[in-house]
């Protein structure tokens, strides 16, 4: 069993409230009243410049991969290294903790390691748009290096929110070369394990008053789109018994989503969204003939995922079908649970609870860079408390004295692993 190593925790909180504050300042982010960065942007390019800055003073051979990965390592390449970061882009309305804290704390982590004199071998990583505030595609760049996308997403598919050109052009243009993209795979060869800390976006730490949880597992999702299809009428014109409401199916699927959702959770921890809602043609003296709405459906069972999922295109085709529509069910996208290693969690619950500090074991609901990890890294995750559980805002907050406890933690835990 190793040694714990303590900290000076108020020191690296100190450190961490001022990389934080830096990377709020107006060279970071093109917005006055929120973090707003995103890949091949200035704003961007100056935090990645930054965090090379200061890695490249501890002595770390920091690079870029063909797509803007940003990588540091105190090894040379080709020995293992312990992997740790999280990504340093934002949400267009964001906050000044989603992503960066974890890497602000990774690089503190690094830090620590050379003053104390450790010796650990560390690769950081800050992945490349993983908001998909650029390009709205979530976890890009770390999907990129699991090799979860294709080369015609990137050359046609994936295109700038801002002006519609395409993710190859725009990459090119900053000076990468994403025809290359297949070598970006290699940035995880010479992990023995991975480490994100991240702000949690809930409220389970606030309400249990610990400062730091470990993640247990990233929720699975399936992302789908429900098409009714009934008859447009005039709204004043068309007795109540003779309409095909579109919207009243759209209606009733809402809230019968609500209820499966609830019961299941009732057993494991699901819960089901429809968070886009239209009807056709969209107009107040109309009777809508058409309805779509969207379903996002996640929990840390991937059955029973897929039977909420069933139960309620199940509901909705019946409903239609009954009073004469039709409901069409189409998947957009399924992700299934990304558990984290039993090694690594065991290795994060010891380094806690040497450091005399309670936590939670919790799983994230929110999808992360760690899941692109996981499926060729034993991973985990350190969550630290978000006031209230907002995120995605600029009153987002979080303790630079919790990443503190998170950094000591996660020092201990990779000196745990590595030495094993
Ligand atoms: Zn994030």
């Amino acid at each position: 069993m190793s040694q714990h190593v303590s900290i000076d925790r108020t020191r690296s909180a100190e450190r961490i409230g001022r990389d934080i504050e830096t990377l709020a300042g107006p060279a970071y982010t093109s917005s006055e009243r929120a973090i707003c960065r995103y890949a091949y942007t200035d704003v961007y390019r100056n935090t990645l410049d930054y965090f090379r800055e200061r890695l490249g003073e501890l002595g770390f051979r920091v690079y870029e991969d063909p797509v803007g990965n940003l990588v540091a390592r105190n090894r040379p390449p080709g020995e293992p290294v312990f992997g740790l970061g999280s990504h340093c882009d934002s949400n267009r309305n964001g906050g000044k903790y989603d992503g960066t804290m974890g890497v602000v704390t990774a690089l503190e982590v690094c830090r620590l390691d050379a003053e104390l004199g450790l010796g650990l071998p560390l690769q950081l990583i800050s992945f490349l748009e993983e908001e998909g505030s650029g390009f709205g595609q979530m976890l890009l760049g770390s999907r990129i290096v699991a090799g979860r996308v294709t080369e015609r997403a990137l050359r046609q598919d994936v295109r700038a929110i801002d002006d519609g050109r395409s993710f190859w052009e725009h990459a090119e243009e900053a000076g990468y070369q994403p025809s290359r993209w297949p070598e970006c795979a290699a940035i995880l060869d010479d992990l023995t394990g991975w480490l994100e800390l991240h702000i949690e976006q809930g409220r389970v730490l606030q309400d249990a008053g610990h400062r730091v949880g470990v993640v247990s597992a990233i929720a699975g999702y399936v992302h789908a789109d429900v098409e009714v299809r009934g008859r447009a009428d005039h709204a004043g014109a068309t007795p109540m018994d003779l309409r095909l409401d579109a919207g009243t199916v759209a209606a009733a699927s809402l809230l019968e989503l609500q209820r499966l959702a609830r019961r299941a959770n009732e057993k494991v921890p699901t819960v089901g969204t429809v968070g886009e809602v239209s009807l056709d043609p969209g107009l107040i003296n109309v009777v809508p003939g058409g309805a779509r709405f969207s379903l996002d459906i996640r929990g840390v069972d991937d059955r029973v995922v897929g039977e909420v999922f069933h139960q309620l295109s199940g509901f909705a085709h019946e409903r239609a079908g009954r009073e004469g529509m039709t409901a069409t069910v189409t998947e957009r996208q399924t992700v299934p649970v990304t558990p984290m290693d039993a090694r690594i969690i065991s290795a994060l619950e010891g380094a806690a609870g040497r450091a005399g500090e309670p936590y939670t074991v919790l799983h994230s609901g929110a999808a992360h860079d760690t899941m692109s990890v996981a499926g060729r890294v034993p991973a985990g995750m350190v969550f630290v408390a978000c006031r209230d559980g907002v995120s995605h805002s600029p009153e987002e907050e979080a303790r630079p004295e919790d990443a503190a406890v998170g950094a000591e933690v996660m020092l201990n835990a990779i000196a745990a692993t590595t030495e094993s």
